[in-house]
């Protein structure tokens, strides 16, 4: 069979509907309305974002529109505060692992894309990923996200055998404990086989909401030229039970602020089609310049350091119970900035080109190979200090995804106390993990301190002899306690 052809069949079936749920004029016409929002149609926006809800299209298109000083220092202080309500002091820690840069696609701002003659083409073999991820094991890293282009060489079953491969990698120090996947949208019947080897999240960024922008930026004779095949992606993970969906924008293609339109748009889309769950986790990168790719360079949008703040606060206060993640497309002072506005993840020790965890053991430069450079290449250990210094806990915690809390129930116990009682105690037996295992002392003794200030803080609730119980055992050898 043509590759491109793959879906055809299940294109016609969204080729019949005259619309989707992204109405770009009614976006628009929401932007216009509120141009120059007054202090007190912020300050009224902001008393419902106190209440921890998710807030309606007016009333973000309200924040994105405030040019005002004053009370965009408001909302940065209220984005900080319902992300310390619903997320507590924590940071939760992955790394990509990139498997393929193979790809049948054309997206004109990606390092990857087809008619890129510069790129070094390569598809892991099951010896090499294993060897990755020994690497990743040995630095620390206990969760990942696996990254593929769209090809023949990394169709479904594969990529089941690379989570697979993934899975079964034990070193003296442990294992990924989950394996989140970044790959082109699939079938239901294809999400079922991802579903059943064991995925964590499963994530596709549309890039761009807008539909002429998406035509521009993606031929129109390639599998992600279909705008819709996209955007309902996530509602076939959703029929194949897959629940724990990452959704995300590539910022720099459109105006920044439609963009976060369509995020909370998709976001309602899914909580009215599947009984209030919403996505799991909101991705926000912004375009990196990549080898032979002169888009990359200069997009057409680009958006500022300042605005890109605003937008990371706005999300937030839009979306509080959504995940957000924040690259290392960043660099080292962006994320410092933005974590404490809602950011929930992050990545460090990155390595974004194929084989690059054994190619570049520190360093992340392999151009060639990589789908656009990085801002932030410090190791892992250099970040666990920083957030050590920033007074977040660094968590390297799967508990919920191997304990069953996703889509749904996973709602349901972040809209309670649970993150107290349990998220945070999990994120404090795996940093005690990650200083015995692997941190150098200038690290331990951060991290010893700050997991001294988060104990104290249970004092006198009841979970705290075991919290002082399970670091006892942790101390004597055991691994992966949780509560
Ligand atoms: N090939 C799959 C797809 O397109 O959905 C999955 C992985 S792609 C390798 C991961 C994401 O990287 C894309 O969805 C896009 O948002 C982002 N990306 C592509 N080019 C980029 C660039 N130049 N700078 C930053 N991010 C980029
Ligand atoms: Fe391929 Fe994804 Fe890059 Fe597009 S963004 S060229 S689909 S790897």
């Amino acid at each position: 069979m043509n590759f491109l052809k793959k879906y055809e069949k299940e294109f016609a079936e969204y080729d019949k509907y005259d619309h989707d749920f992204i109405d770009d004029d009614k976006i628009w016409a929401q932007l216009n309305k509120w141009e120059n929002p007054s202090r007190a149609d912020v300050r009224q926006v902001l008393k419902k974002a106190e209440k921890c809800v998710r807030l309606e299209p007016e009333e973000t298109a309200i924040l994105l529109q405030n040019r005002d000083e004053g009370t965009i220092q408001e909302m940065y202080e209220l984005a900080h505060q319902l992300k310390e309500e619903v997320y507590g002091d924590r940071i939760v820690f992955f790394a990509p692992l990139y498997i393929s840069d193979e790809c049948a696609n054309d997206c004109k701002y990606c390092g990857f894309r087809r008619s890129n003659t510069l790129m070094h083409r390569k598809t892991l073999s099951m010896d090499e990923i294993e060897q990755e991820v020994r690497i990743m094991i040995e630095e620390g890293q206990k969760r990942t996200v696996l990254v593929y282009g769209e090809s023949p060489a990394t169709q479904v079953d594969f990529m089941c055998d690379t989570i697979k491969k993934v899975y079964s990698v034990k070193t003296e120090h442990g294992e990924i404990r989950r394996a989140n996947i970044n790959c082109a949208p699939l079938t239901v019947d294809e999400l079922k086989k991802l579903k059943a080897v064991g995925i964590g999240t499963f994530q596709v960024f549309q890039e761009t909401y807008h539909h002429q922008t998406y035509r521009e930026m993606h031929p129109k004779d390639t599998i992600k030229g279909n705008y819709r095949w996209r955007l309902y992606c996530m509602d076939r993970a959703q029929q194949a039970k897959v629940d724990d969906n990452g959704i995300g924008v590539l910022f720099g293609l459109y105006d920044w602020r439609f963009e976060v339109m369509g995020l909370l748009y998709h976001t309602i889309h899914l909580e009215e089609t599947f009984n209030g769950v919403g996505p799991h986790t909101i991705s926000f990168p912004r375009i990196n310049p990549a080898t032979g790719t002169p888009f990359s360079m200069h997009p057409n949008y680009a958006v500022s350091d300042s605005d890109f703040k605003k937008l990371v606060a706005i999300l937030r206060l839009s979306v509080p119970y959504t995940g957000m993640i924040c690259t290392a497309r960043e660099s080292e002072k962006v994320r410092r900035e933005v974590i404490p506005l809602g950011v929930s993840q992050i990545d460090a020790g990155t390595r974004i080109g194929v084989g690059a965890y054994a190619k570049s053991k520190s360093a992340n430069r392999l151009p060639d190979q990589e789908q656009f450079s990085i801002g932030d290449s410090r190791s892992l250990d250099d970040v666990v200090g920083e957030i050590c210094d920033m007074n977040f806990i660094s968590s390297f915690c799967t508990a919920c995804y191997r304990a069953g809390r996703t889509g749904e129930q996973f709602m349901k116990v972040a809209k309670s106390r649970f993150v107290h009682n349990f998220c945070i105690p999990n994120a404090i037996f795996t940093l005690k993990e990650y200083l015995l295992d692997y941190a150098p002392e200038e690290t331990k003794a951060k991290g010893e301190e700050i997991l001294k200030q988060h104990i104290e803080k249970f004092k006198g609730e009841p979970v705290y002899n075991r919290i002082l119980e399970n670091l006892k055992k942790i101390e004597n050898g055991e691994r992966d306690l949780r509560l």
